[in-house]
């Protein structure tokens, strides 16, 4: 799979996005209000998109669920019908671009998107090639107990189980949370 530095961009952004959504054991909100999404907006360089406002958060977290859903989702034909719907909706224009020094390649987002509609087009169309190639079992969730985030498994053999963060994949700790949580209900 060729993947181009916009494309590795915005997996980045959509993994972020799915991971900030709130959890059943009470991880609150990674998008709490627009001051949060200016620095979601701001890390992952997201251009363009104007004054964020209420309306904006509401749209992200709207799109962020749109996502989720599509990480969660093992069959390819359901999962290219939410890629469609999402993409649709978010009005894209393809146009090809050598910005900045880097090779050609293609935005989808329409001029002046809004950050929701940004982030649904290129992320969206980031998703969709996993589908093309037939790999969409990289988009994956962390198989840590406690853990569950999202990611994107880019391992040559498609063999990685666990997200990025420091903790996960490290199998004491997955063995001492078993531990404990054998313990809690004993
Ligand atoms: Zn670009
Ligand atoms: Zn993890």
């Amino acid at each position: 799979m060729l993947i181009t530095h916009d494309t590795r961009c915005a997996l980045d952004a959509v993994v972020d996005l799915v991971n900030t959504a709130p959890e059943d054991d009470g991880t609150p909100d990674g998008l709490p209000d627009v001051a949060a999404l200016g620095d979601f907006v701001e890390k992952h360089e997201i251009s363009d998109v104007g004054v964020l406002s209420e309306f904006d958060l509401s749209a992200v977290r709207k799109v962020r669920g749109r996502f989720a859903a599509i990480f969660a989702e093992p069959d390819a034909r359901i999962t290219a019908g939410l890629i469609n719907d999402l993409v649709a909706a978010a009005g894209t224009t393809p146009r090809l671009t050598d910005h900045d020094g880097y090779d050609w390649h293609v935005h989808y987002f329409a001029p002046g998107a809004s950050v929701a509609d940004h982030l649904a087009a290129d992320c969206g169309m980031a998703l969709a090639f996993f589908v093309v190639a037939g790999e969409q079992e990289r988009l994956r969730r962390c198989e840590a107990p406690d853990c569950r985030h999202a990611f994107v498994d880019l391992s040559r053999n498609r063999s990685r189980r666990y997200c990025d963060s420091r903790t996960c994949g490290n199998r004491l700790h997955v063995a001492a949370y078993r531990a404990r949580r054998k313990e809690a209900a004993g």
